[in-house]
């Protein structure tokens, strides 16, 4: 279930069926005021909602003032073992303080941080990790490591409303995905707070990235979940919030630019459609809306199956053809393909979103459809159609899709979706 509850982390809503928020960390010395702001920048521009910054020294609290003052995005201060750096951050105007209560020195200290934000109505987060769990939790970590992370959060949830404080938000991370799953799905069903998911330490930009994926895919899909943060293993902090995004858009939880839909290539392809597809992603994203283009790797299936998209190509070794919403817009040479579709694009937003067809251009590309088609092929599309198609008879039945070994799935059912209502989509 989404949490209950929602704070409000210096103006962005967190839980209680916020959209799910995005959060990334630098990866510079936050003392280092110059090169921290440069990072903030470009996460906050790669659509960072949030942004935490390690307070380890007094030079960090410090250069706070500055970053909060410049940065375009509420700044989160990250504390560990030191509660007079908390205090400081919150002095210095940080819109949140992560700690972990277990090792900032005691529950008076940890009474005392809660004091301060209290009083500068500043929202903690309560973080708890696999690696640094309370001595007395250590024996159960052995026998159920996941009920321990559990226990430990729930037992500081327990600490911070002994304490009559009720402005924050928990994580536990752990490195183990089925650990993270299996340990939100638990919290989430104990307190009703905002919970911050992510999977610590979850290794290169490829494996980090895909890890996440599953493990906050998966929680997200159950609505479970309040915001995100995405650790890789890069200095490049903004590439974690372009996978946090890839990951909400996925869902469809929230949306954030152009969305590429492109086939997976087989046999037929006759152009170099690798690249083309890395070029399309790399030109889109300097568009804001979420416009959605497809690239087609060969014209064996018409457009059907990119009818929706707002625009697309398809290409064979000399000619291909741009097409917007299944309808085929002009001819061009495979070598020009990538420009045309940006020219079309363009043309488009110049007309105000409408999309400017020339006749004569648009029958030319319909003869060179009608000669590139083949309505008899079985492509990777045709039998993801008809598998579709047999579904919905809700139990198949073609003689063809048995023949090729396909059975029927049952259809999603939207309304029954865990998440319904929380999409933040189009209609
Ligand atoms: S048949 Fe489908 S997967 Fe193969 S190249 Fe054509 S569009 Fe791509």
């Amino acid at each position: 279930m989404a949490s209950e509850r929602q704070i409000n982390v210096g103006g962005v809503l967190i839980g209680g069926g916020a959209p799910v928020a995005v959060q990334t960390m630098t990866k510079t010395e936050t003392a280092n005021v110059e090169a921290t702001l440069a990072q903030i920048l470009r996460c906050a521009d790669a659509g960072a909602d949030l942004i935490r910054c390690a307070v380890p020294r007094e030079a960090d609290a410090e250069a706070l003032k500055m970053l909060v003052a410049q940065s375009p995005i509420p700044i989160i201060a990250d504390i560990h073992f030191n509660h007079t750096l908390a205090l400081k951050s919150i002095a210095n105007g940080a819109a949140c303080v992560r700690l972990n209560p277990g090792n900032i020195g005691g529950p008076e200290k940890v009474a005392e941080v809660v004091a301060a934000a209290a009083a500068a109505g500043v929202p903690l987060r309560i973080g708890v990790n696999s690696g640094s769990l309370p001595k007395h939790l250590m024996e159960l970590e052995f026998s159920d490591p996941v009920e321990a992370l559990v226990t430990a959060a729930v037992e500081f949830v327990e600490l911070m409303e002994k304490l009559e404080f009720s402005n924050f938000k928990i994580s536990m991370k752990s490195t183990s995905v089925p650990n993270t799953i299996a340990s939100n799905r638990r919290l989430a069903e104990r307190i009703p707070y905002p919970i911050h998911l992510g999977v610590t330490e979850a290794g290169t930009r490829w494996t980090g990235s895909l890890k996440s994926a599953v493990g906050l895919g998966t929680l997200l899909a159950d609505n479970i979940g309040d915001t995100v943060r995405i650790s890789l293993s890069t200095f490049h902090a903004e590439e974690e919030v372009k996978v946090a995004w890839e990951i909400l858009k996925a869902l469809k939880l929230r949306e954030r630019g152009p969305v590429l839909i492109a086939c997976p290539t087989c046999g037929r392809l006759q152009f170099d459609m690798d690249s083309v597809v890395i070029e399309i992603e790399e030109r889109l994203a300097a568009y804001p809306d979420a416009i959605e283009v497809s690239v087609l790797g060969c014209a064996v299936n018409g457009i059907g199956e990119a009818r929706h998209a707002d625009f697309g190509i398809t290409g064979a070794k000399d000619a291909g053809m741009i097409f917007s919403k299944g309808e085929p817009l002009k001819k061009v040479p495979t070598e020009r393909l990538v420009d045309e579709l940006f020219a079309e694009i363009d043309r488009y937003y110049d007309s105000g979103k409408t999309v400017v067809r020339d006749e004569a251009a648009a029958a030319e590309a319909a003869e060179w459809l009608a000669e590139n088609e083949d309505a008899e092929a079985m492509t990777p599309e045709r039998l993801a159609a008809m598998e579709a198609e047999a579904s919905e008879k809700a139990g198949g039945g073609d003689d063809v899709l048995q023949a090729a070994g396909i059975t029927a799935k049952k259809p999603i059912d939207e309304d029954a979706s865990p998440s319904a209502g929380r999409r933040f989509t189009r209609s």
